[in-house]
């Protein structure tokens, strides 16, 4: 048998975490076990749903490595092949018009709920005589198609994550809707009915979806029965919770994977991550690894049951570690984009050389590509803000001279560049420390008392001839 797994996205809103994260399941499962993975855009929603919903969606799985095998599949192409299923139920006696009116469904619940009972239809059109029908038809109700569910029954299925699983068919919520009509006959599909023939039709072997599904499931594995189909295995993942231990939502700061992305995190890290939200590989210290890797080891044993906690700081600790083992050249592409946004000139000799060697020494001190920006503005800026403490670094005794002798030397020594000559010789004439004429040249040059390695920022600096001019503003604030 041959593996053949699907994710099944509504294009109601953007590529949420949650998808994304069944995504990666899917996809986990499909390449360990060499089958397929297919993309299915559940689109039936027509009010709801929107092409850029499924340009965002589509752009999102491909950034994250989530390539597919078959598809993208739309509903809405598919409504013959729904309305036909329908049909069968109908002939067979297994589906009927309902011609129940919303009103009426309002004052069913209402007196449900009086009574204490949980709300459910009572199934009081599924036997009526087509005297009964045409008489409600000539009153001009409109009708939806239900499938008759047996409170009897008992569902039962073994789940890849949660194991033994049973439903009683009284707890379905009496003959469910499975599409609706319109003047001419059958109309809309609604999302079980959909998701079972698609199911059949592709040939799907195993539903990997979040655990909100779970009370579908036992519906849909009715329908399954009813077409004599067979039936998928269930997998139902764990939800993704906040740290507080709730459902991670809109409020959480985040919605669609690509929030993820403005935020800074790689593809690479956050995919890493989003396979540990529920899983963990055999060797447990193991946290560092590409989807493939993943994939060769993956399996349901591994997944929980509880709610995966989303941590912030593991994501981030993660995205830091694919950033320093990124090569210069390739982040040098990632962060070229960001300093353009934010309005970062190339000019004045900022060339692909040179932004290599500002990205070779900032990389070791990003946790995401967004921090790349305030850390790199002053070797994009030609004047500095000298910060409180700079200031009182530069206002030191012997400073203003030792930084005066610095600017000649650039100044007399244009093509030779020798800076720790140039330190020592200022030490030597003037008796100055080192630490001392260290910490002014950072304060001078950067503005700031910390940063990243001296040396190196002074030789970029240099390199676009900035450093003369901050020396000079330096002086200026120092005598
Ligand atoms: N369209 C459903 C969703 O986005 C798919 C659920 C399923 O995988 O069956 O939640």
């Amino acid at each position: 048998m041959t593996v053949r797994v699907r994710i099944a996205p509504s294009p109601t809103g953007n590529l949420h975490i949650g998808t994304a994260r069944t995504a990666v399941f899917n996809w986990l499962f499909a390449r360990h076990h060499g089958g397929k993975f297919i993309l299915r855009i559940e689109d039936t929603d027509q009010e709801r749903s929107r092409p850029e919903y499924t340009e965002n969606i589509l752009t999102g799985l491909r950034w994250l490595g989530l390539d597919w095998d078959e598809g993208p599949f739309f509903q809405t192409q598919r409504l013959q092949l729904y309305k036909d299923g329908v049909q069968k139920l109908l002939d067979r006696g297994l589906a009927y018009r309902c011609y129940t009116m919303p009103e009426e469904l309002d004052a069913l619940r209402e007196s449900q709920k009086a009574r204490n009972e949980a709300p459910r239809y009572d199934n009081r059109h599924r036997n009526l005589t087509p005297e009964q029908q045409a008489a409600f038809q000539a009153e001009g109700r409109s009708f939806v198609i239900r499938f008759k569910i047996d409170d009897s029954r008992e569902i039962v299925w073994k789940d890849l994550v949660r194991g033994n699983m049973v439903w009683r068919g009284s707890d379905l919520g009496g003959d469910m809707v499975i599409a609706r009509a319109t003047e001419t006959g059958i109309g809309q599909p609604l999302y079980n009915f959909a998701v079972v023939i698609d199911d059949m039709d592709m040939q799907i072997t195993h539903v990997i979806r979040g655990e909100d599904h779970i009370a579908n499931t036992a519906k849909q594995i009715l329908l399954y029965e009813a077409f004599e189909g067979n039936v998928p295995k269930f997998s139902h993942t764990p939800l993704i919770l906040n740290m507080k231990g709730r459902k991670l939502s809109k409020r959480d700061g985040v919605t669609s994977i690509f929030d993820f992305q403005k935020m800074g995190f790689t593809a690479e890290a956050l995919a890493n991550y989003m396979s540990l939200l529920g899983w963990s590989p055999v060797d447990s210290t193991q946290e560092i690894f590409t989807l493939t890797d993943a994939a060769k080891q993956f399996s349901f044993e591994r997944v929980n049951k509880a709610g995966a906690k989303f941590d912030w700081a593991k994501l981030d600790w993660l995205n830091s570690q694919y950033i320093h083992s990124q090569p210069v050249d390739q982040l040098t592409d990632f962060l070229v984009p960001l300093w353009s946004d934010a309005g970062y000139n190339f000019d004045s000799g900022r060339e692909r050389p040179w932004l290599e060697k500002l990205v070779a020494l900032i990389a070791p001190s990003l946790t995401r590509l967004t921090d790349a920006v305030a850390m790199s503005q002053l070797f994009f800026t030609d004047g500095v803000e000298f910060s409180e403490e700079a200031t009182t670094q530069l206002k030191q005794e012997g400073v203003s001279s030792a930084l005066e002798r610095i600017l000649t030397a650039l100044e007399s020594d244009a093509d030779d560049f020798n800076p720790q000559g140039i330190i020592k010789q200022v030490v030597k004439e003037q008796g100055i420390k080192k630490g001392l004429i260290m910490r002014s040249l950072r304060a001078g040059l950067t503005g700031e008392m910390h940063g990243p390695d001296l040396m190196e920022s002074w030789q970029i600096l240099h390199d676009i001839s900035l450093d003369k001019t901050r020396l000079k503003a330096a002086i200026a604030l120092a005598s």
